[in-house]
């Protein structure tokens, strides 16, 4: 029986192919997407129903069902997880829901919760945290209040991301915008000629002289809609900006020499498209040449998960030749589709804010970045600041070198009046004023400072409190080992290892030393890089260590499995050892006002320091544990005292010293636990 495509069949009927999968999908029908095909009987059945009938009506009918089954927006939670959030907040009335910084003052978080702040000062009382209205507390505290107040808590994305409050959108004003296609594959597979190609073909020519510019992006139009390309080919920097916190891609365009086939960076593409949950779509290209074989390309992409569509899968495969420019219309025209179905959408009315995707100090015009829009639209005269930098649109520029009086979403665009040169995969946005930019970019300088990568990395030594606390649900390895044998057992064995609390999902893995690329997977996707019989090369360890970056090497993989296992079971907390400071002896003691007893003493060896874990021993026995309060020399307040020395020194919470007591200080150093 003769069979018929999904989309063609929507094209011929004049609706979409998504509103055609919607409606086949209402039907009970087993359909993937739009490259499915249906029987031919099925096909005229379908086309007598939409045919015969008021069309429009049909599709709100069918359509119906599916919003209130939240389907649709599901969907779009995948697509744009960050906005999604901010609708599922907006939507659900009865879900009170707060966002929280790392660190708040007890005044501003009683506006946040709606309280007095004497009730909420009570309340960190009960939990054992002693802040007036003006101090400050951490974020733990904050959320356990807000928690027990019946709030749902976000935390605030570090500031050099989006903020929650900043991305939040009106559903309603929701309208498609073009997608944004990043071009991946291997090394010579013609990933830069295929750019070329479709920039030199399809990017508009104008009176101007069609001269294109390298900006970071283009745009091209096809069938009056547009695509926007990301202009560095690879997915290294791809994988960069996603480390920063900055996913722009909505597609990625698979490059694969028909020639060659499947080849290590083809693999790492694959992972680095599918740990960022991007759809993917194969160019298989050089069909040109003789030696061109599309279908060893496509027998081997089903090694890694890709069923191409004309196999019955759900991967678009598209044959092209980037250097003789054939098959790009195809591939363009299926880029869309893959488009139709994702529904990408963005406010186009709210004011702008993007993600610097190049930025450079440009002798004659100063610093220039461009940004591609993603929400909202950018126009010249606003008030901006991107990363660190303040600054006002003193012009917009496309591709071609045009000036543009206004810039909406997925638009990339260069920036003219930034006062600095922001960095690539910083966010950008419009504000109100020049003091609110100049107010913002100020903030973001210091917080870069005192920004601690590590704090947020997931190591193998926390990775059990993290579980229990349920800020992980799933542990993300990478692979490397110097065979593909030890690879695939080492793969199979680690995927055993989930629990009911902890998935396991190996999100890279390949034979050879541990590259920065992994590095960079590891830092995009919180993951923990193993290697086997393999070493990461100087850059990597760099990165890693940059990066905060976990990287276990094995030589046994029993020993590499026993790791996994005492650290999802929380056995491998982190141990700690103690470090002897210094020790004093007690000469006489003294009783201050509102301090307390103070103990008259001379350091007897190392120093002492105030704030220091201290134990007090009389006659060889321990007799208190605690810590040093107050430090000092005669009258003044100092932070420490070495040997020598006479000094009084306060502890906390103890007032029986006695003259002959030895003050011992003492301080708990982290021992990292590595089985190897
Ligand atoms: P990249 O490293 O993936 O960016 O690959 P390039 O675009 O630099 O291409 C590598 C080489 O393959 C160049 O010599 C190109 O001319 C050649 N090439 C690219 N596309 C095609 C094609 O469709 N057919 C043929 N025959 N050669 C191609």
């Amino acid at each position: 029986m003769q069979k018929t495509r999904i989309y063609e069949l929507a094209k011929e009927l004049g609706i979409s192919s998504k509103e055609m999968v919607e409606f086949l999908d209402d039907l009970g029908a087993d359909v993937r997407n739009h490259m499915s095909t249906v029987d031919d009987d099925v096909a005229e059945l379908i086309r007598e129903h939409f045919q015969g009938e008021d069309v429009e009506e049909q599709l709100e009918e069918t359509k119906a069902p599916r919003r209130r089954s939240g389907k649709r927006r599901q969907k779009r939670q995948r697509t744009n997880a960050a906005s999604a959030q901010s609708q599922d907040a907006q939507s659900s009335e009865d879900e009170k829901v707060v966002v929280l910084p790392k660190t708040i003052t007890v005044r501003e978080l009683a506006e946040k919760l709606k309280m007095r702040p004497a009730e909420l000062i009570k309340k960190l009382m009960e939990l054992g945290v002693m802040a007036g209205i003006n101090q400050v507390v951490d974020f733990t505290a904050a959320e356990e209040v807000a928690t027990k107040a019946g709030f749902l808590v976000l935390p605030e994305e570090a500031e050099t991301k989006i903020g929650f409050d900043k991305m939040a959108v009106d559903a309603e004003k929701l309208e498609p915008r073009p997608p944004v296609v990043t071009i991946l594959g291997h090394v010579d597979h013609g990933k830069t000629t295929l750019l070329d190609a479709i920039r030199q073909t399809k990017v508009t020519e104008t009176e101007a002289g069609g001269i294109t510019q390298h900006i970071g992006a283009y745009q091209v139009e096809v069938q009056g809609k547009k695509i926007t390309f990301l202009d560095t080919p690879g997915h290294e920097a791809f994988t960069e900006m996603r480390a920063r916190g900055a996913q722009v891609t909505d597609i990625a365009i698979l490059v694969v020499a028909a020639d060659d086939g499947i080849m290590p960076q083809t693999v790492e593409a694959i992972n680095h498209a599918k740990a960022a949950k991007v759809p993917i779509i194969v160019a298989i290209n050089k069909s040109d040449k003789p030696t061109a074989n599309p279908d060893r390309v496509k027998q081997q992409l089903t090694e890694y998960g890709l069923v191409p569509d004309d196999w019955g899968g759900d991967t678009v495969t598209v044959n092209v030749s980037a250097l003789k420019r054939e098959g790009l219309d195809n591939l363009l025209e299926m880029i869309l589709l893959v488009a139709e179905m994702e529904d990408f959408r963005a406010d186009p009315y709210r004011p702008a804010l993007g993600t610097v995707i190049e930025a450079e100090l440009d002798k004659g015009r100063g610093p220039v970045a461009t940004v591609l829009i993603r929400q909202g639209t950018l126009k010249p005269g606003d008030y901006i600041v991107s990363g660190a930098v303040a600054g006002k649109v003193r012009a917009l520029l496309d591709h071609r070198g045009q000036r543009l009086n206004s810039a909406g979403p997925s638009t990339p665009v260069q920036v003219l009046g930034l006062f600095d040169v922001p960095e690539a995969g910083d966010t950008f946005e419009v504000v109100g004023s020049a003091k609110e930019a100049k107010d913002l970019a100020e903030k973001r300088q210091q917080e870069r400072q005192t920004e601690d990568w590590r704090s947020t990395r997931l190591t193998l030594s926390d990775l059990y409190h993290r579980v229990k606390e349920g800020s992980v649900k799933e542990l993300r390895l990478i692979v490397k080992a110097d065979v593909q044998g030890s690879v695939e057992a080492l793969v199979s064995s680690l995927q055993k290892l989930a629990t009911d609390e902890v998935r396991v999902s190996v999100i890279h893995s390949g034979t050879g030393g541990i590259t920065e690329s992994d590095v960079n997977l590891a830092d995009a996707s919180d993951g923990i890089i193993i290697g086997f019989n393999v070493r990461p090369d100087a850059a990597a360890r760099r990165a890693a260590e940059q990066k905060g970056i976990d990287i276990r090497l094995h030589r046994v993989i029993y020993e590499a499995l026993d790791e996994i296992t005492a650290a999802m079971e929380g056995l491998l907390e982190p141990t700690y050892k103690e470090v002897e400071l210094g020790q004093a002896e007690v000469r006489e003691t003294f009783k201050v006002p509102k301090v307390g007893v103070v103990a008259g003493c001379y350091v007897k060896s190392g120093k002492i320091t105030r704030n220091a874990k201290a134990r007090v021993i009389r006659d060889n026995v321990v007799i208190f544990d605690g810590q040093v309060s107050s430090l000092r020399r005669f009258k003044d307040d100092v932070r420490e005292v070495g040997t020598g020395y006479e000094c009084g020194i306060g502890l906390e919470n103890f007032q029986d010293v006695k003259p002959g007591d030895i003050i011992e200080t003492y301080a708990l150093e982290e021992v990292k636990r590595t089985l190897n």
